[in-house]
Parts: structure tokens; sequence; C-alpha cells
């Protein structure tokens, strides 16, 4: 008997359409995954990440207890058990990639284990056996890539695989690269205590959000003691008795471990994608608009399709797929895709950011508000911050973004608005509780329109 539909890759893509097409009515359905259910995210990425970094963030808030008026810690006795803290973090990614497997099964999906090819149309080819299957998507993620000159030896030079699997801190780190990956290490690391440099080509880190938010995050990272170098690269890299790099602007860093987290490409190895046609220049899959690949029966979501590489839109990519797959028709709305930043302070933007506003000649309406001002932030000693928005001239919410304690969170408050077209006055009718982080965000879309109540400015029209 044919599958109504086989997934390749259990990451959060593929094990999510599994789900959801065994939830919307497909009788028989398997992912085929060859390694841990869970993918990229749950074993080497968003999970232990955020795992490490709620151990740095916990170090700080010890660091700065006495600020709080709490006795008895000694900021120079504090450390790490790294021991302890990967131990820990192993713990979570266990548990969840076990109820990924029990969340598969209870759901009846088929977790079939080995590598997948896809000789053809309505074909997979796993374990030596060839499957047949009215419609595949392909999940099969990406990886990690460095550049010409930045060979990867995985003790000196390493990427993110490795440095969630650290056995020390080193003393010195130089991080390539500050897009989400290089910030996220190199806030941590600096709580755990290495002397961080990081290095960005672009003119500011998150090169793919607004210039405000990059150089704000700069500056916290500087104030906490983190080297930044933007606007420049690493011209050589000698790697004897540690590491020594030459940047373009004639800085030379030593390092005793360098991180390269010059972004990741598309993972499609083995899977006969290329004899298909399936693949783009660059070894993307393209799909349209609602995940279908050039070949019809074959879908293609997550990371391998390119675009915003990040764990939630894979999972929303698959819920379209599999609604085509099911004889739907709908397609992928990215108009309010949240992109989080888990750094000291935390970054979140959500749907237009200000230079894609200006780009398009779209006019619009800024609002912004201070973590300063609102009595929750400073009672939590988190001052540093704002949100900000954009509106239509209409007052609807286009983007924004927020900077500052919990802002991953809060970010959402924004996403709800935006993925929902609500305006300023919706937002304004909605009553936040107080004293909250989350009325910084009511208050700079207030400030849209000019009356947000803890800010002075021109009278509400
Ligand atoms: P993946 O999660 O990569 O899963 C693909 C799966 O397919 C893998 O399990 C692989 O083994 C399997 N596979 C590949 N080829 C085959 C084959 N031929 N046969 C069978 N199986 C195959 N995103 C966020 O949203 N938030 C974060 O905080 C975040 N933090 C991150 C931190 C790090 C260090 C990294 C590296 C990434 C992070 N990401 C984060 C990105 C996120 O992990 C990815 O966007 C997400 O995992 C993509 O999901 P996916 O399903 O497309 O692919």
């Amino acid at each position: 008997m044919s599958y109504d539909l086989i997934v390749v890759g259990a990451g959060p893509g593929g094990y999510v359409a599994a789900i959801r097409a065994r939830q919307y009515g497909a009788e028989r359905v398997a992912v085929v995954e060859k390694g841990h259910a869970g993918g990229t995210c749950l074993n080497v990425g968003c999970i232990p990440s955020k795992a490490l970094i709620a151990s740095a963030t916990r170090l700080e808030a010890v660091r700065h207890a006495a600020t709080f008026g709490v006795q008895g810690v000694d900021p120079a006795a504090l450390g790490i058990n790294v021991a302890a803290l990967m131990e820990r973090k192993n713990k979570i990614v266990t548990m969840l990639r076990g109820g990924v497997e029990q969340l598969l099964k209870g759901h009846g999906v088929e977790l079939i284990r080995g590598t997948a090819s896809i000789p053809a149309a309505g074909q997979v080819v796993v374990n030596g056996d060839t499957l047949a299957a009215k419609n595949i998507i392909i999940a099969t993620g990406s990886t990690w890539r460095t550049l010409p000159g930045l060979p990867i030896d995985g003790t000196t030079v390493v990427v993110s695989d490795h440095m969630l699997e650290w056995q020390h801190v080193p003393a010195r780190l130089l991080i390539i690269g500050g897009g989400i990956i290089g910030c996220e290490f190199a806030s941590m690391m600096q709580s755990f205590g290495a002397a961080v440099t990081l290095v960005e080509a672009t003119e500011s880190l998150l090169p793919g959000e607004d210039l405000v938010i990059g150089r704000t995050l700069a500056r916290s990272f500087a104030k906490r003691g983190i080297t930044v170098h933007t606007g420049t690269t690493v011209e050589q890299l000698e790697t004897t008795n540690g590491a020594a790099a030459t940047l373009a602007n004639g800085t030379r860093v030593e390092a005793d471990r360098v991180l390269v987290s010059v972004g990741r490409k598309p993972y499609t190895e083995g899977l006969g994608a290329e004899a298909l046609g399936l693949l783009n220049e660059r070894g993307f899959i393209p799909v349209d608009a609602g995940m279908q690949t050039t070949v019809p029966g074959i879908y293609a979501i997550g990371d391998v399709v390119g675009g915003m590489m990040l764990a939630h839109v894979a999972s929303a990519e698959a819920e379209v797929a599999v609604k085509n797959c099911l004889g739907g028709h709908v397609t992928m709305d990215y108009h309010a895709v949240p992109r989080p930043v888990f750094t000291t302070p935390e970054v979140c933007a959500v749907g237009e950011t200000e230079k894609g506003l200006q780009a398009a000649g779209v006019r619009y309406k800024t609002g912004r508000f201070t973590y300063a001002a609102v009595g929750k932030a400073l009672c939590a000693g988190e001052t540093d911050g704002a949100a900000q928005v954009y509106t239509d001239e209409n007052g609807v919410l286009l983007g924004g973004h927020v900077i500052g304690a919990e802002a991953t969170d809060l970010g959402q408050q924004l996403c709800l608005a935006i993925q929902q077209r609500l305006s300023v006055e919706d937002v304004a009718h909605t009553i936040f509780s107080h004293p909250t982080l989350s009325e910084v965000v009511k208050e700079a879309v207030e400030d849209a329109a000019g009356f947000a109540v803890h800010k002075v400015g021109p009278k509400r029209p």
C-alpha cells in the first residue's frame, strides 16, 4: 500500500508536517530521519543553545545580586561547572527528542530510520526499499558552512555544533560572523568568562535587520566588554599555537578558539535532488507560494528552501505544504514572522523593517518607547532597551522590534498584532497588565499615533 505522504527529515519542519498530515486526515504517513528526531533545532540548534544561554543568564543575575540587596554572593568566587551545565543541556535535549518520537507514535506516524533518496516523484528509497508515496515533503534542513581560508578542525577553529559540546571556556574567543548565531555565542561566552572578539563583515551586527538594532546591540556588547569589529573581515588566520587573525582593518586578534558562524547552507546530500532538477544555483530547493517544488507532488519546507532559516518558519511552511498535499490551495504568509535573538539584551524583530519600508517607498509612522520609562523595568533593573514600531498612515501595524529584557517574548505581542493587521487604536483599547515589561510595547504602539501616556509629545489628533 502506498503512503499518502512521506516526509524526509524530522526537524521542526518535517515532524510537524507529518503530525499535521495525520491530524488533517491522511491515513498513512511516514517520516524518514537519518539522525535524531527534532533535527538541527532540537539537537544542535535552538534548544541546546538556549539551555546553555539560560545558565549564562542565571550567572549574570547572580553576579549582579548585590544591586538588589542580596548578600552573601562573592562575584570573584562565581564560576561555572561545565560538566553540570552540559549534563543539564543534554538531559533537556534527550527529553525533548523522546517527546517528539512519542508524539509521532501517538499520532500514528511511522518513523523510519535511514537516509532517504528520491529517484522520482512518488518514490522514496530508504534502507534499500522503494516506498511509494502520493506526495513527498523534503525537510532536510541545513548545515554549517565556512569560507575559503577558514578550514574547520573541530578544536581550534570550530562551528556551532562543536561549541555546543565545549569542555572548557576558552580564555580568548574570536567569533567570525555577527549574525544571530555569532551574536548569541558572543553574549553567552562572555558571560561565562571568555574574552570575546566579534568580527562582522557588514556595517552592523545582525545584518538583515535595521541598523539601529545592530548598533544598539553592539553598544550593549561593548559595555559588557565584548570587542566588536564591524565593516571588516578576517584576511588571514594562522592556527599554530592557538589562533591569530589579521583583520582587513589592520587589527591583529589572538585567540584560543575561533568560532566560524558565517551562515548555513542547504543540506541535500544523497537526496537525488539535483538529478530531479530541484536545486537552484545556490543549492536551495525553490518552491512556489504553496511550498511545491518544480516537480508536482514534491514539496519542500524549512531551511532547505532558504529565506528565513528559523524553526518556527519551517513549522509554518509545514502547515501550508501539508494542506496542499491533501488537496488544499493555501499559500505561505511571511508578513509577520518573528525573528528572535537570544542575546543579552534580547532582540526580536517582526514583520517589516524600516529599511524595507523605505526601499519600497511606503509612507510610515514610527513609535518608540524605552524600557527606562517602564516601572517594571526599573524594578527588575532592566532599563536598557526600547520597543520601536512602524505603522502605515492609517495606523495599521506593519513591523517593529524590541531590544531589551524578555524581548523574545515581548516580540510575540507585536507579532500577534501585526499578523492580525491590528491598528494603534486596537492595541490602545487592549488592557495591558501593570506593572509588566509588555507596557513598553503598548506605549511604543501608542507613540506611533502621538498619544503614549508616559511620553510627552504632540496632542492626540
Ligand atoms: P532541520 O532541523 O535541519 O532538520 C532536518 C533533518 O533532516 C535533520 O534531522 C537531518 O538529519 C534530516 N535529513 C537530512 N537529509 C536526510 C535524508 N536524506 N534522509 C533522512 N533524513 C535526512 N531557529 C529558531 O527559530 N530559533 C532559535 O533560537 C534557533 N537557534 C539556532 C541555534 C543554532 C546554533 C543553530 C545551528 C540553528 C538555530 N536555529 C534557530 C535554526 C533552526 O535550527 C533551523 O531553522 C531549523 O532546525 C530548520 O528546521 P528544518 O526542519 O528545516 O531542518
